[in-house]
């Protein structure tokens, strides 16, 4: 290869090292659990988004067996040439229904279906509104799409309402957001959302890549944690989360479905999914329906693990979510608290910049059905045997994470 290449990869890894950004992922050697073996050793995983503990659920594996079985390793082509397996109508019928939509289209993965839905539904000419912490898929689908991009202040509602309020001379208006907020757990303000984009005729993309599942008495989401009633929403989510597969979704009308099909550019020039991952999803979607128990189980860690975080003095936000982030605030000091975590046998890596803004590193930490009582506890105990340590002095208070956040109206 050309030095002038290997130049720039060595300076950029150096740089990233020197500011404490560099990454390298660990060797993950058994199935994902509460007890995974991790760069040889076994630890207790508290960073996955196993929220259900399907990934290595009995009943998954049984119908992604069966499914290879009878239908061998892969689609063979795109959706729209040879690829669209009898099995994805079969999926997206049970997804519809799961999301109380009329229809859902199933994409690879949760980021190909923002890449292919948020170009598809706004262009040059358009205007999409969008959180400032929505996840990355977001951020890059609303940069490929040549419509203008209003960045608004996290979950601020005023804000969108007068972004709204004020457009000049734009064609359609997207406001999207995360349901649930990947990197702090928080949730979107959906039902005030929802309102002022029917008031103003713009059209709402909630990702619940975070919520389908584990939220909501019938873990619908967080549409139906929060009662929003619209028919002015766009669902998206992930089977590759809580759902424990992999590929994402976009749930709506069926004109809607259609359009997608022909315009989303992720689904139209990419493979189909393989057979046995569909109907491992599909699994997941009955088990989700008829094992309550395991939201209820999740519920109950996801409370130990705050109020004993909170009884320890760190300052964690309250919503009902499975991620609890303990922010840190410098790099090195989310290395530090990592590395004195690995050092217990757990394992919750540090989140840093480009991930969260700068300043707000954090350990992301985010509980498991597949938990039990005793694992938030080693958690908690280690988390005590911190408090005191020269790496707790550099917590910050949750509420000071509002930081480097671009105003209304900021251009991506
Ligand atoms: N949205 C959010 C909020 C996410 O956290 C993620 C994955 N980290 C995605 C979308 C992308 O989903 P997938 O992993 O299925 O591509």
């Amino acid at each position: 290869m050309s030095g002038i290449w290997q130049t720039h990869f060595r300076n950029t890894i150096q740089s990233l090292k020197g500011r404490h950004l560099h990454r390298s992922p660990r060797s993950i050697e058994s199935g994902i659990g509460a007890k995974t073996t991790v760069s040889g050793r076994e630890v207790l995983l508290f960073c996955s988004n196993d929220y259900l503990g399907l990934a290595g659920d009995p009943q998954l594996k049984a119908a992604a067996r069966q499914a290879l079985e009878k239908w061998g390793t892969g689609a063979g082509a795109s959706r729209l040439v040879s690829g669209n397996l009898s099995l994805y109508e079969d999926l997206e019928a049970r997804l519809a229904a799961f999301k109380g939509t009329e229809a859902a289209l199933v994409f690879s993965t949760g980021y190909a279906a923002h890449l292919g839905t948020i170009p598809a539904f706004a262009g040059d000419g358009d205007l999409i509104l969008s959180d400032a912490l929505n996840h990355a898929s977001i951020v890059d689908a609303c940069r490929l799409s040549r419509a203008r991009v209003a960045v608004y202040p996290h979950r601020d509602v005023e804000a969108v309402e007068h972004l709204l309020k004020t457009r000049s001379g734009e064609g359609r208006i997207l406001v999207v957001t995360d349901g649930v907020f990947s990197m702090d757990g928080d949730l979107a303000p959906l039902v005030e959302l929802a309102r002022c984009c029917e008031q103003y005729d713009a059209l709402l993309l909630v990702d619940d890549a975070h919520g389908t599942g584990v939220l909501g008495a019938r873990g619908r989401g967080a549409v139906e944690q929060l009662g929003v009633c619209s028919s002015n929403i766009v669902h998206m989510g992930t089977f590759s989360k809580a759902l424990g597969g992999l590929g994402g979704f976009i749930a709506g009308t069926q004109s809607m479905r259609d359009y997608l099909v022909n315009q989303a550019r992720t689904l139209i020039y990419s493979t189909g999914l393989p057979p046995a991952t569909l109907a491992a999803n599909r699994e997941a979607l009955r088990v989700v329906d008829e094992q309550p128990e395991r939201r209820t189980h999740l519920r109950m860690l996801e409370e130990t693990l705050r109020s004993g975080l909170q009884t320890l003095g760190y300052a964690v936000p309250d919503d009902p979510t499975p991620i609890v982030p303990v922010l840190v605030g410098a790099e090195e000091a989310a290395l530090d608290l990592s590395a004195f975590l690995w050092e217990r046998g757990i394992f919750v890596p540090a989140i840093r910049p480009p991930t969260v803004p700068e300043g707000a590193c954090r350990l992301r930490i985010s509980v498991s059905a597949a938990h039990d009582v005793s694992h938030v506890e080693a958690l908690l105990a280690a988390l005590d045997e911190a408090v005191g340590d020269r790496i707790t002095r550099c917590l910050e208070r949750v509420a000071e994470r509002r930081v480097c956040l671009p105003g209304p109206g900021c251009v991506l």
